[in-house]
């Protein structure tokens, strides 16, 4: 969605307050690509400050669904975007680039509400995703969520070079 900004920019620099809706459906990462389960209308209000500088906010709510780092279930997490951007549109193409960090939400005389809020969802991007803090992940050698049921494979929490050793032992015991 983008906000047209000339009227912030004219003679009056009238304040331009508006609610959109974001029109992207997923985040799209190096990482994956994540499904947006549920937006809310994003609330954009531009003000001028002085010569060609604005500033920017936008907030909104969103929900993305993104694996577990266990045991790659589903796991909603929402993300509250708060997002405040001081921007002087007076500068040049190149500079404006440097400024907006790559993100290039600001085109010409229109803000990309898209491009806005991406950035502010990858710099919350949260580090690690746990279905629940005591998440017992997949079994490394057959794949059985341990969460919901057990399997029969060997305990691979040692290294398995230590089998060979447990073997033998195994052998003599038996002798
Ligand atoms: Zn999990
Ligand atoms: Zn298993």
């Amino acid at each position: 969605m983008l906000i047209n900004l000339s009227d912030v920019l004219s003679d009056q620099h009238k304040t331009v307050e508006e609610t959109v809706r974001l029109e992207m459906e997923e985040i799209r990462l190096q990482s994956g690509t994540y499904p947006i389960i549920s937006k809310e209308p994003v609330h954009v209000k531009v003000e001028h400050i002085r010569g060609k500088e604005l500033l920017i906010t936008a907030e909104t709510r969103l929900s993305v669904m993104i694996p577990c780092d266990r045991c790659l279930e589903d796991v909603k997490r929402e993300f509250e975007l708060n997002c405040v951007k001081h921007v002087d549109v007076g500068l040049s193409d190149a500079e404006l680039t440097e400024e907006l960090d790559e993100s290039n939400f600001i085109d010409g005389y229109h803000l990309d509400v898209d491009k806005l809020l991406f950035h502010e969802i990858l710099s919350s991007w949260p580090t690690k995703v746990l279905c629940r803090e005591d998440c017992k992940g997949l079994c490394n050698v057959c794949g059985q969520n341990l969460n919901t049921g057990s399997c029969n494979c060997e305990d691979t929490g040692l290294d398995p070079r230590m089998s060979v050793v447990r073997d033998l032992f195994k052998n003599f015991k038996e002798v």
